[in-house]
Formats: structure tokens, C-alpha cells, sequence
């Protein structure tokens, strides 16, 4: 599985150089080598190391809201304060990647440039209105995520295009947010379905809902008819499980072997419907524990979905 080239750069510009030349960039591995080593994709010939690079590194405040470097881990995101208290659905997500080795290893750049239709962190990214800044020899462009996805494993950035930060910016008062995902086990999982949820509340009144899909077609979207649902509504019951149905209806899931699609799009109600429910509960000041999937498994098990 060896690539026939490897350099580490120290610097932005050295790690472009090498792309332009054809080299893939490597961050924490866990998809690039872990899939080569499970024979999912050889190795490119010519990998770039970035780890190095402190430039990508951290999560920094600035004014309107966060800034992720692409090397941020996901230990790192469930580490922060401000991505725990204003983009909680985003800590929901990274908390449950993998196990505490691969969260410490496993880059936001990474998961989203993988762009494997059922990872964590696209949801929430999405929802958030998240910013992608590429760089490459020529120069810059910022995409939004809902923008970047293309395919499974397929994004808009070009081979010579680097991934360099994530800028979301900050919801309005009153927002709570969630992401769940089915599991079959606990730790080493990977979504069968996942949900996010952003709701943002005036007073009784849902002023506005972002509710995406994971797992459940080629891409993690959207689902406009989803959040007409809920936008205007009083939040009640009723107005959570119309738009729980809207996203099932929504879904174009496949069958593989971890569920059917019929399967799949049944859970993908129960799921959203949680992954509301409890953006509602913190979108009104209610606390419910980062991860919110492990809890909500016992709405499962309870049957109180
Ligand atoms: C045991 C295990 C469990 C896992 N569980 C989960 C899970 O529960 N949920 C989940 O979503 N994922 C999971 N993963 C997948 C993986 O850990 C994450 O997607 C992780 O965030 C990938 O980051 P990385 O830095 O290791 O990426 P790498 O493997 O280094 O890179 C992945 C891809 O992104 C490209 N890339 C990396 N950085 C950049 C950049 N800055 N700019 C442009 N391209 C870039 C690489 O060229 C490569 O194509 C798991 C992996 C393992 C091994």
C-alpha cells in the first residue's frame, strides 16, 4: 500500500507546491491510510503531510464567529467551549466519531474532504452555514458547505486545492441544535442514519429551522420541505413530527449490509424527530448531554422516541 512519494511540509505554501505537482495531502490518516490498509483505495503515489503545518492548527474566536483550521481534531471541537455552547450539534457530531484514538488523530479537514455521505461533521457544517476556505498555487475561494458536496467521496475542490479553514458564523440568540445518529454499537461507528437539527426560537415561536440528513442519499443535505414543517410553528408535538416525516419522505436511501433502505428511511423519522426535539430543549435553555446520540439511545430502548 506504500505511495512512492511522501514529503512533510512545514508551511502552507510548501504543502501547495507539492499539490500542485499531483500530491494528495494526509492529515490524521484515519480515512486515507486506515482505507488503504483495509484495501478500500491504494494510496495515492504522492502524499503531502500537512500535520506539521501550524498554520491549519486550532479553533479561533473572531468577531461573528469561529474559525476551525482544517487541522482542528475532533477532540479538539468537543474540547471547546464555544463550539459545546453555540454550535453544540457540531460537538453532538465530533464526540462520536470513531473512538478517543481516532478523535484525536482525526482531523474536521479530513472528515470533510473525505466527504463520505454518512460522516459526522456535514450536517451540522451545513446547518451552521459553514464556510470553506481552498487554497491552491493560483489562488483562493471560499465555498459554503452546502456547496462543496458533490457525490460520495466527491467535492467541488480541485486535486491541487487545499482545505486551510472552516468559518461558521454565529447563530442567533435563541438557537439550540442537535445531531444524532442511528448506531448499532457505541464506540467505532459510523451513522446508518444521522440528523441535525438548528432551531432557533422568539419566544414561543420557531423563527427559523435547519434540518439536514445523513446517510440517506449521495450527498448530507438540506431538507427544505422539512423546515417549512416546523419555520412559523409553536414547536408543539404535531409541527415536530411533520417535519420528522418530510425529511423521511425526503430520503433516498440505499440497502447495504447495515439496514435496508426501508429501514433506513423509517429511522430517519425517529431520528430527526429526536434530533428536533432536542434542538428545541436547548434552544429554550434546557441541558442535554454532548454526545445527545448515547442519551437518546435510551428514548430507544425507553420507547419515548
Ligand atoms: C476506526 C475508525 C472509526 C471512524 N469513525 C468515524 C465516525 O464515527 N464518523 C465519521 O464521520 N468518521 C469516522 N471515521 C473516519 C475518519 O476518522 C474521519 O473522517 C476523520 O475526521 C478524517 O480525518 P483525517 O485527518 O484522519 O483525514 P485523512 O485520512 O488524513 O484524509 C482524508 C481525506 O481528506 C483529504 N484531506 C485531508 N485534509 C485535507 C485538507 N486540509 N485539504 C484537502 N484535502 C484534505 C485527504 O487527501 C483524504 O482524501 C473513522 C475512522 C476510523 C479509522
Amino acid at each position: 500500500m506504500s505511495a512512492q512519494s511522501y514529503t512533510a511540509a512545514t508551511s502552507v505554501d510548501e504543502a501547495l507546491e507539492a499539490m500542485a505537482t499531483g500530491a494528495r495531502p494526509i492529515a490524521g490518516g484515519t480515512d486515507l491510510v486506515v482505507g488503504a490498509r483495509g484495501g478500500k483505495a491504494p494510496l495515492p503515489d504522492a502524499l503531502v503531510a500537512i500535520h506539521r503545518v501550524s498554520e491549519l492548527r486550532g479553533i479561533r474566536e473572531q468577531e461573528g464567529g469561529l474559525v476551525l483550521g482544517a487541522l482542528a481534531t475532533h477532540a479538539d471541537i468537543v474540547a471547546s467551549s464555544s463550539a459545546c455552547e453555540l454550535f453544540t450539534a457540531l460537538a453532538d457530531a465530533s464526540a462520536i466519531v470513531g473512538s478517543h484514538a481516532t478523535r484525536t488523530a482525526g482531523t474536521i479537514g479530513g472528515n470533510v474532504m473525505n466527504a463520505s455521505p454518512a460522516m459526522e461533521t456535514g450536517g451540522p457544517l451545513i446547518c451552521f452555514d459553514a464556510v470553506a476556505t481552498l487554497r491552491s498555487a493560483s489562488g483562493t475561494r471560499r465555498v459554503a458547505l452546502t456547496d462543496l458536496f458533490t457525490g460520495p467521496g466527491r467535492t467541488v475542490a480541485e486535486p491541487g486545492e487545499l482545505l486551510t479553514e472552516l468559518a461558521i458564523p454565529t447563530p442567533k440568540d435563541g438557537t439550540g441544535s442537535c445531531y444524532a445518529r442511528l448506531e448499532y454499537r457505541r464506540q467505532m461507528e459510523i451513522a446508518i442514519v444521522g440528523a441535525t437539527a438548528v432551531v432557533t426560537l422568539d419566544g414561543g415561536t420557531v423563527r427559523d429551522a435547519r434540518i439536514a440528513i445523513t446517510a440517506l442519499a449521495p450527498t448530507i443535505h438540506r431538507v427544505a420541505e422539512a423546515e417549512q414543517a416546523l419555520n412559523g410553528s409553536d414547536a408543539s408535538d404535531a409541527a415536530v413530527h411533520a417535519a420528522a416525516d418530510a425529511a423521511a419522505g425526503a430520503s433516498r436511501p440505499i440497502s447495504d449490509v447495515r439496514g435496508s433502505a426501508q429501514y433506513r428511511r423509517a429511522m430517519a423519522a425517529v431520528l430527526t424527530r429526536r434530533a428536533i426535539s432536542t434542538a428545541i430543549t436547548r434552544a429554550r435553555g434546557g441541558r442535554f448531554p454532548i454526545p445527545a446520540s448515547p442519551a437518546l439511545h435510551g428514548a430507544v430502548n425507553g420507547g419515548a422516541a
